[in-house]
């Protein structure tokens, strides 16, 4: 492999392999550095994301979902099933074998792009006139130079002061993917994206789930009225959420979780068989040799990006979760194309208001854009609209009409402000409102829009008739 590259990305997690691919399309000699390792020692790109993220959480919520689908839903249907089991060690085996299809994708995309891929640690060596040194360390360790670096290293869970995760009893994310068998009982602590979705994993498998939750109310960063829905459905399914309590003291044995927190102002003591630690994720850049050549970061440990992603250091850029900004794979995707396309001369531009949230539990939750209470907040005057999917045709044959889709629009110009929605596949419907705001549409542009019947996304059409006070199906 050479040892002289335009561009070397320092991690390939979704914004970093994105980014290196992006390069290379654009005709640069490029080279991406990962040092995740799988089980027998070969190499796993696709970050947190792929190997203990994004697929994996979403390859157990499909088979949790199934199990639960059959045991719960398919009586109605007329089909009957005796002898339900769970096989969890089988479960878990699927989830590796999805995030290794996806290590591997990444690996051919590589070569078909070519982009020269090493395994191992990658850090800033100082420079060689204008170039960057980097030294790759581990089994695909080099000396090579780049004349732009993309710093792309990701991050790693937030820890709770004094509690260290082992991952057999208190579990992060990587461990709450890998629970050998279906706890009886399971504490999380944080209600947050990553928790909701792992405990309703192992609520939905039988686990008695109780999440923890420091705020004084659920998803606080959700449009009131989800959120307000999903409390209610969420606690409706059996997940016991605890808002604003304040935990004192964890205690681990060998067998299980002792935690004592404060429950308005009340002492509690539970224990649990595992608990999850699930508070949120922190930028990540151990050993990547940030100090050593100056890369400013900020107090809370996020390397320093302009609008553009530009560090403080000539060429040298940085994306994804180590930067400013929503957690989220595609926020990393979306700023490692765009950093690939400005190095060859590009302007390319990411819209941050436009960036969907998805959480995928049962109703998923998606939204895009301002929240009632953001709007309320900057003082707009705005109009809003809501259609429940029990109004919605589809939603009833599919037999899950829990939900609503939410649209804020401008008062006086129309413009829609942001699209919430709690439902059946609304990680899916979300990319309609995400395109129309992109292009700057109004509730009426979408309200005339010819969807097919019977769809979800007809919920969406009459959230949008909603706006201005004349849904036709309800
Ligand atoms: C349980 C869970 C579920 C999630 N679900 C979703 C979801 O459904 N949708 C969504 O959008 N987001 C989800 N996320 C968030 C998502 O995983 C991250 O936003 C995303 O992975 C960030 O991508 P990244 O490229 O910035 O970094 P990462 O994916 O963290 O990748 C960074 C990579 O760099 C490597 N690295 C770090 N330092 C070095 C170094 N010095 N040398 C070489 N390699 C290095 C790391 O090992 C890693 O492979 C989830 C996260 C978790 C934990």
């Amino acid at each position: 492999m050479a040892d002289r590259y335009d561009v070397v990305v320092i991690g390939a997690g979704p914004g970093g392999y994105e980014a290196a691919i992006r390069a290379a399309q654009l005709g640069l000699a490029t080279a991406c550095i990962d040092d995740w390792t799988r089980a027998g020692g070969k190499p796993a790109p696709g970050g947190t994301c792929t190997n203990v993220g994004c697929i994996p959480s979403k390859a157990l919520l499909q088979s949790s979902e199934n199990y639960e689908e059959i045991g719960h839903a398919f009586g109605e249907h007329g089909i009957s099933v005796s002898g339900l089991a769970m096989d969890v060690a089988r479960m878990l085996a699927r989830k590796e074998k999805v995030v290794g299809q996806n290590n591997d994708g990444i690996l051919y995309l590589f070569k078909k792009n070519k982009v020269a891929f090493f395994h191992g640690k990658g850090a800033f060596a100082g420079k060689d006139g204008d170039a960057w040194k980097i030294a790759v360390t581990g089994p695909g360790a080099a000396q090579i130079t780049a004349t732009h670096v993309i710093v792309a290293t990701g991050s790693k869970p937030r820890a709770l002061p004094g509690v260290a995760i082992d991952n057999v009893r208190v579990l992060d994310n990587e461990g709450a993917l890998a629970i050998p068998k279906v706890p009886k009982k399971l504490g999380v602590v944080g209600a947050g994206v990553i928790g909701l979705e792992m405990g309703s994993v192992w609520r939905r498998l039988g686990a008695a789930v109780t999440m923890l939750e420091a705020l004084p109310s659920l998803l606080p960063v959700v449009d009131v009225s989800i959120a307000k829905e999903a409390q209610k459905l969420f606690t409706k399914q059996g997940l016991a959420i605890h808002t604003g309590i304040r935990i004192n003291d964890v205690k681990v044995t060998s067998d299980d979780v002792t935690v004592t927190y404060d429950d308005a102002g009340k002492p509690v003591t539970a224990t649990y068989d595992h608990l999850i630690v699930s508070i949120g994720r922190v930028p990540f850049t151990g050993g990547l040799g940030a100090e050593s050549v100056g890369l400013a970061v900020d107090e809370r440990g996020f390397v320093k990006v302009d609008d553009d992603c530009k560090t403080n250091l000539p060429n040298v850029w940085a994306i994804g979760d180590v930067v400013r900004g929503p957690m989220l794979a595609h926020k990393a995707e979306e700023e490692g194309v765009s950093v690939a396309e400005r190095i060859a001369g590009q302007k390319p531009h990411v819209d941050f208001n436009t960036i969907p949230w998805v959480i995928y539990t049962s109703p998923e939750i998606a939204w895009v854009g301002q929240t009632e209470q953001q709007v309320k907040e900057a003082g707009i005057d705005f109009r809003a609209g809501s259609f429940p999917f029990t109004a919605n045709g589809r939603a009833r044959a599919i037999g899950d009409t829990r939900g609503l889709v939410k649209m804020i629009a401008d008062r006086g110009t129309d413009r829609i402000l942001g699209v919430h929605m709690i439902g059946p596949m609304v990680s899916e419907l979300i990319s309609e409102a995400v395109t129309a705001m992109e292009f700057g549409a109004s509730s009426e542009d979408i309200a005339r829009i010819c969807h097919a019947h019977p769809t979800l996304s007809e919920a969406v059409k009459e959230a949008a008739l909603a706006v201005d006070g004349r849904t036709l199906n309800l």
